[in-house]
């Protein structure tokens, strides 16, 4: 495998993902350049690096490896960078006028990469040269960059792999990532499956709700039990922020196939529309799904929303103690709620590799290193029994997804084999699961 060595970095905009990044090159060592609009706000984004309860850099002396300036008058600094990484505004225009910039000032064989969340690369390198085009990708990291370990690593068509392979051994051995290799496909994988779980949940949820479940329960159920986070499906939901969900709706709309699933599913229900349009956010605006209210006495008092009737209610606090595979085939509402959801969750997933993924085990890594699931869709498909789904799917009428269909055609019972050293390819056969 041949690597290009990189041990200086430019990063471009220093807002929340930029200063992310670039502390984590500053902590690996690297000399750094960070740069934005203005000197005051790339200082500003220097200055992040060392406040707040987990600071971005362990290490204060790694500033000393950071030099700040601005787009006009320091981004020939990026001329000796052997990495140029794009963090800026997530605007097709400004990428590409960033992009421009960049290629006339920068030294042979230095790769660039974008931090786009959405945007596919083809449509940010459209025209650009073949010089250019050969050595750019995507490097989407997840925020907060220094606690989230997933980073996906997209080529383009015209991207030389050695790009990659580079790209992949810095981040793996010098910044502590865990790699995932994508495809130039809208959202990638980790969002894409992460975002089609929630904006399905909103409707999965309603339907839930208007069967007597409340918000807290569907949390519960949503969450440790089946080995996602304790933030459930509305927790997360008001950490992310509806503003930001109807984004992602919106790009998803732009760029996801005509025939997608995850289409039914972009239009929020009319209670959370209602919430949208009243500005009832998330935490950032004080209250979404849940408020906390503080006490005469100082003490805190959570309340979680009642989506129907437009009123508060005091949350009681609710366990779910019963195993996945127990929970997933319940045939109460409770039950019903949680096999529809992460049923379409997990068929979404296995009629997208190879259309987003060459693999099922980035898909399962991206799922356990951005979204902080336990396991992955196919090591819980393997987990719930893939014949079990199947045979309900089945009873349902519901299509069965490429994946499972390919695993019948192969003889094995599961996705992974060998205590998970092996796992089943496109093809039907079993490989070697790489090193993570
Ligand atoms: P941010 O708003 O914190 O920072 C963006 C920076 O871009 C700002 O410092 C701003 O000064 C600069 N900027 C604004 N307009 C510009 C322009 N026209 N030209 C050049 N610079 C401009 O945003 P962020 O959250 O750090 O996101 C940066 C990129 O990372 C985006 O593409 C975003 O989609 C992506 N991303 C964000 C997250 C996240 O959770 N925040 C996660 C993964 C990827």
């Amino acid at each position: 495998m041949s690597i290009r060595e990189i041990n200086s970095v430019t990063v471009l905009g220093a807002g929340t993902m930029g200063s992310g990044i670039a502390a984590a090159c500053a902590s690996a060592g690297c000399k750094t350049n960070l740069l934005d609009i203005s000197q005051e706000l790339a200082d500003r984004g220097k200055g992040n690096m060392l406040v707040g309860r987990a600071p971005m850099l362990d290490d204060p002396g790694a500033a000393d490896l950071i030099t700040t300036g601005n787009f006009d008058e320091s981004l020939k600094l990026a001329a000796e960078s052997d990495w140029i990484c794009e963090a800026i505004v997530e605007d097709l225009e400004a990428k590409r006028n960033m992009f421009t910039r960049i290629e006339s000032i920068r030294k042979d064989n230095s790769i660039v990469t974008t931090n786009t969340s959405g945007i596919p690369l083809h449509s940010i390198c459209e025209g650009m040269s073949e010089r250019f085009r050969k050595d750019v990708a995507v490097t989407h990291f997840f925020n907060p960059v220094k606690v989230m370990r997933l980073l996906e690593v997209v080529p383009s068509e015209d991207t030389e792999s050695d790009v990659i392979d580079s790209l992949a051994v810095f981040a793996r051995n010098q910044l502590g990532k865990g790699v995932v290799y994508a495809k130039d496909t809208v959202n990638f994988i980790g969002n894409r499956i992460g975002c089609f779980w929630m904006l399905a949940g909103f409707h999965k949820g309603r339907e839930a709700r208007q069967n007597g479940v409340s918000v807290e329960r569907i949390d519960a159920l949503m969450s440790t039990a089946l080995g996602i986070p304790s933030t459930g499906l509305y927790g997360l939901i008001d950490l992310v922020g509806l503003d930001v969900m109807h984004l992602v709706a919106a790009n998803l709309d732009n760029n996801l196939p005509a025939d997608d699933t995850g289409r039914k599913y972009l239009a929020f229900p009319p209670e959370e529309r209602a919430m949208f349009d009243s500005g009832q956010l998330g935490r950032k605006t004080g209250g979404g799904f849940y408020r906390m209210l503080k006490n005469e006495d100082g003490s805190r008092l959570k309340q979680m929303y009642d989506p129907a009737s437009g009123g508060w209610n005091d949350a009681a606090g609710t366990s779910v103690d019963q195993d996945a595979a127990v929970l997933m085939f319940n045939s109460d509402a409770e039950g019903n709620f949680v096999w529809h959801l992460v049923s379409e969750t997990l068929c979404y997933a296995a009629d997208l590799v190879p259309e987003i993924s060459n693999d099922i085990v980035n898909v399962d890594r991206a799922m356990r290193w951005g979204f902080n699931w336990k396991m992955g869709p196919f090591e819980l498909l393997d987990y719930f029994g893939p014949d079990n789904v199947v045979e309900r799917l089945q009873s349902e009428g519901r299509r069965v997804p490429n994946m499972l269909n390919i695993l019948h055609s192969s003889g094995h019972s599961t996705f992974y084999s060998g205590s998970g050293s092996q796992f089943l390819t496109v093809d039907g056969t079993l490989q070697d699961v790489p090193e993570e």
